[in-house]
């Protein structure tokens, strides 16, 4: 394994993680049904993506009454 020769200085250290902060969300209202939502991804309270429905909420599906 590896072992460091030196001390990385308070200065070094603190230099590397000033690119670890975590960015704040943005959310974007949905088109259809106006809750938040992330960009680029289908809306999680009306399954709509680009003005149409992609995914079908689970209260909204019928589980099969005797089909078959
Ligand atoms: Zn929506």
């Amino acid at each position: 394994m590896a072992v460091q020769q030196n001390r990385k200085t308070r200065s070094r250290r603190d230099m590397r993680r000033s690119h670890d902060a975590l960015v704040a969300a943005n959310p974007n209202e949905c088109s259809n049904c106006g809750e938040l939502k992330r960009p680029h991804h289908v809306c999680p309270s009306c399954g709509h993506y680009d003005g149409r429905e992609v995914v079908a909420r689970a209260s909204d599906v019928v589980l099969d009454e005797d089909a078959a």
